[in-house]
C-alpha cells in the first residue's frame, strides 16, 4: 500500500529528496505525475481517470509534507524499505490504509512511472 505522512510531520524536508518517484511534496506545493518521472502525455491514475502527465494538481496538504498515492510505490523496485519512513525523525510516514496494493501492483505502478 502507499505510504502517507501524518500531521505529526515537523516539515524537516528530509524525506523529499529520498523518494525515487518524486511522490513527496512540501505542503502547499502543487504536484504533477511528470515531476521526477519519465512520463509525458496521457497517464491513467489509480481511479481510472486519464490526465496529462504535466497537469498540476492542488496540494493534498497545505500544512505539512504530503505523499501522492498515485506516485508512491512503497519504494518497490528501488529499495528494500520505504525510504521516507527510514529517514523520518518523527516516524510519521506510515502505511495508508486507503490504498491497499500488492507488491505486483506496486511494481506495475513503478514500471508505469519509469518507462
Ligand atoms: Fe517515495 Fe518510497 Fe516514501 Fe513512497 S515509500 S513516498 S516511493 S520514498
Ligand atoms: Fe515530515 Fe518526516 Fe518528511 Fe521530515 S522526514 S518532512 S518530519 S515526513
Amino acid at each position: 500500500m502507499a505510504i502517507k505522512i501524518t500531521d505529526e510531520c515537523i516539515n524537516c524536508g528530509a524525506c523529499e529528496p529520498e523518494c525515487p518517484n518524486n511522490a513527496i511534496y512540501e505542503g502547499g506545493v502543487e504536484w504533477a505525475i511528470k515531476d521526477g518521472t519519465t512520463i509525458s502525455g496521457d497517464y491513467t491514475l489509480m481511479d481510472g481517470n486519464v490526465v496529462d502527465a504535466g497537469k498540476r494538481f492542488e496540494p493534498i496538504s497545505t500544512d505539512v509534507y504530503y505523499i501522492v498515492p498515485d506516485k508512491c510505490t512503497e519504494c518497490q523496485g528501488f529499495h528494500e524499505e520505504p525510504q521516507c519512513a527510514a529517514v523520518c525523525p518523527v516516524d510519521c510516514c506510515v502505511p495508508d490504509d486507503m490504498y491497499k496494493e500488492t507488491i505486483d501492483e506496486l511494481l506495475n505502478k513503478k514500471e508505469k512511472l519509469h518507462i
